[in-house]
Formats: structure tokens, C-alpha cells, sequence
């Protein structure tokens, strides 16, 4: 935290909701917080000054789609990896995410509430971490590891390397969601639908009766939260709309008539078309399962189609990344599948305000004013003409302030 005030002086500000910058804007930052931005006030006595003439502030960049303690591709290896060491390895892994402009992230399943004390209590350098606790997945489902004649119990969720813990029937999807919501879940994830990296579940199998959904969006609704889901086809989209769900995670196969009633609905889709492009270039060799490799194309076919599909109905769209293992390098490539058909602004809005609204923090994280988290970026040209400059790992970011901390910065007037 910073305890002298700190100023950046004559900045252009990225103000997302607006899609443009203000210029020569002051900033006072103090006890981690933007206490006021103004225009070309200067900075009060006994301050600490970095003059940005020439520079851009920006809002720290937010993922509302990752897995921190996704080590590997191999899950079944994360899972009963010790969990000391998958603590570490997730030190690991959000530090290389801050270190890419990313100052908050939402975890969607297996991060605790321990990772969160380590960031806040600066233990890990690393983005502000929002959690579900694990992923509810029926028997058989999205999170359900073990092949057909692996008649093992379950998994292990008591495991911090694993992702999900598996629930059947209405009482278990309730106690399990009280017991995560009790642990410090912000949300509660459901896998609704098949997925790509389980064995067992094709992708277009709708999992969880609508009474088990129902029971977790009221439970999660009863705690001011609301429910996150797994889906891919327009049935289970439209079957989670429905019942309340509010967080629509990747959404490959979403039709016209369902985006309508999601955004209808005050729904926020979260596109992760990395995840399948990623797969697609170095699963099979990373040890994806053929099972696992036989699904990709039809998701990430059908992903490059959702973007215009969500546009046009007006349904926000949170940027969500979901690479897990050794594919997190991918991560900046995110920016360019979306370019594909969304403007620089739109993005800029996915990575900013939209995320920050979907992770419960709107006015404190995504944006630029009094008030909100010092989490900021500074770059030398201007985001809206040139995403570039969010590529390549962060290397274009001459500085990364996350709550009030520079984690990096080259700026001149720096003590
Ligand atoms: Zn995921």
C-alpha cells in the first residue's frame, strides 16, 4: 500500500464505458484506493509525482473464466498432487497472470479461500481473487475423472488441485453450495452441460435435473450471489436462463432466440474460445485424452460463430480465458480470436467493466475513479487503436499497479 499520496500527473485515461480517453488527467492515489481523478490538477505537497505525458492509465485488466490450480492439463495429476505443493504452484500461476495486466481474476472452480488471504495478505503477488469453491458436477459429469470402469469414489475435492467436487440430488446441491457459500464462495459454479477434458458426458448432455439448478440458484440467491454455468449447447443455455442462472460460461453453441432471453434476463456470457484453439494446437500432445480431442472441433467451430451471435443481442460479454496447464501461455491470444469480430472498445469493455460487474465489483475494479482499487496499467499508445499493446505477456505494459502496489513499473520519478 502506499502511504505517501502518489499522483500520476498528465495522463490520458481509458474511461471503457465511454470507448475513449480523457486527457491530461491527474490521479491521487492513497491507501491503495484512487482517491481522485481530475484533470490537470497538480500534485498537493509532500506527494510522490510520476509525470505520464505521452502515456495512457488504463483499468487492470480482469478474467472472469480461469483455474488457478490447474497445474497441468493432466487433472487426475493436479488432483492428488499434495496440496502445499498446488499452493504453490498457484502462487505460480497468479503471479504470472498479474504480471500479463491481470488484477483480478474469477476463479471458476478449485481456488479456496486461503489463496485469497495469501493475496490480500500480500504472501503472493497476484491479481485479487474471486472464488466459487469447487464446481458442482453430477456423477458422470463435466468434473467426473474416472473412466467407465473406474469405479473408485468420486473425487478427491478435499484436494486444493481439484476442480470440482461431485453432487447428486436436490439436499446434496444445497448442503454443498451452504458449505461453499460458509467458506467464502462469491458465486456458486454448476457444470450444466458435457465438456471437452471428462471422458464419460458428449458435449451435448444436460446435466443436473432443473430441480438440483433451480436449488442452487435459489441457495446461492438467498446469499446475494448467483450462480455460474457450464454450458455449450442452446439447450442448456436455455434451460439455465430459465431457472435463473445468471453467469453463462462459454456459450459455443448458443442460438439467436436464447442470447435475446439471456440478455433479456440481465445474463452475462463468458466466451472462451482460447481454450478450444489452444487444445486444438497441443492437447492431443500434451496428453489430452482421444475421448477429450474428439470434442474440440465442434466447440471451437461453433465458438468463432457465438461472438457475432451474443453481439447482436445485446448480451454483455465477459473476457474468460480457461486455459489450464501448460496452455496458460496462450492467454494474450484470447484478444486476437475476439478481434475477430468485436471492436477494440467492446473488448476493452469485456476485459474492464463488464468483468468487474460479474465479479460483484462494479466501481471498484475495471474502471478508472474515485474510489475504486488502485489497479491500473500504463502503456504507451492508445488500447482503443492498438490491443497489441495488452499482448505478449505484459510486455508493453510499462507498469502494473494492483491495489495500490506497483508490481512492475519503469517509469520515470519511480523512488
Ligand atoms: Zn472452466
Amino acid at each position: 500500500m502506499t502511504e505517501t499520496p502518489l499522483v500520476l500527473t498528465n495522463a490520458r485515461v481509458l474511461d471503457p464505458d465511454a470507448g475513449r480517453l480523457h486527457d491530461r488527467m491527474s490521479i491521487r492515489i492513497e491507501g491503495g484506493r484512487i482517491a481522485d481523478v481530475a484533470p490537470g490538477a497538480d500534485a498537493p505537497e509532500g506527494a510522490r509525482k510520476i509525470d505520464l505525458a505521452g502515456k495512457t492509465v488504463m483499468p487492470g485488466l480482469i478474467d472472469c473464466h480461469m483455474h488457478v490450480v490447474a497445474w497441468s492439463l493432466d487433472l487426475w495429476g493436479n488432483m492428488i498432487a499434495p496440496t502445499s505443493l498446488t499452493a504453490l504452484r498457484a502462487a505460480r500461476v497468479l503471479e504470472e497472470t498479474l504480471a500479463r495486466g491481470f488484477t483480478t481474476v474469477r476463479d471458476l472452480g478449485g481456488a479456496d479461500h486461503g489463496l485469497v488471504r495469501g493475496v490480500e495478505e500480500g504472501m503472493i503477488a497476484g491479481p485479487r481473487l474471486v472464488i466459487c469453491g469447487k464446481g458442482l458436477s453430477t456423477t458422470g459429469g463435466h468434473c467426473d475423472l474416472r473412466q467407465r470402469t473406474d469405479d473408485r469414489p468420486g473425487i478427491m475435492s478435499d484436494r486444493l488441485g481439484s476442480m470440482g467436487v461431485l453432487v447428486d440430488g436436490v439436499d446434496a446441491v444445497r448442503a454443498t453450495c451452504r458449505t461453499y457459500i460458509k467458506e467464502g464462495a462469491q458465486f456458486i459454479k454448476i457444470m450444466a452441460n458435457g465438456g471437452v477434458s471428462s471422458p464419460n458426458d458428449p458435449i451435448h448432455a444436460l446435466q443436473f435435473s432443473r430441480d438440483e439448478i433451480a436449488a442452487a440458484v435459489e441457495e446461492a440467491e438467498n446469499a446475494g450471489l448467483y450462480v455460474a454455468a457450464h454450458v455449450y449447447t442452446d439447450a442448456a443455455i436455455a434451460r439455465c436462463v430459465d431457472l435463473g442462472v445468471r453467469s453463462l460460461e462459454h456459450c459455443n453453441l448458443i442460438e439467436a432466440e436464447t442470447a435475446a432471453r439471456a440478455a433479456e434476463r440481465g445474463c452475462i456470457a463468458v466466451p472462451t474460445l482460447v481454450a478450444y484453439e489452444a487444445l486444438a494446437r497441443e492437447g492431443a500432445a500434451l496428453g489430452l485424452g482421444a475421448d477429450s480431442v474428439a470434442k474440440i472441433d465442434t466447440v471451437r467451430d461453433g465458438g468463432r460463430r457465438s461472438l457475432s451471435i451474443l453481439r447482436e443481442a445485446g448480451l454483455p460479454m465477459a473476457f474468460g480465458s480457461d486455459l489450464l496447464g501448460e496452455l496458460r501461455k496462450y492467454h494474450c491470444l484470447e484478444i486476437d480470436l475476439l478481434a475477430e469480430a468485436l471492436s477494440a472498445a467492446d473488448i476493452l469493455r469485456s476485459l474492464t467493466t463488464v468483468g468487474a460487474d460479474l465479479c460483484g465489483l462494479a466501481g471498484t475494479a475495471g474502471v478508472i475513479a474515485p474510489g475504486a482499487s488502485a489497479d491500473l496499467l500504463v502503456v504507451d499508445g492508445n488500447p482503443l487503436e492498438d490491443l497489441g499493446l495488452l499482448k505478449d505477456d505484459g510486455a508493453h505494459l510499462r507498469a502494473i499497479m494492483a491495489r495500490g502496489t506497483f508490481y512492475k513499473s519503469d517509469l520515470e520519478g519511480m523512488a
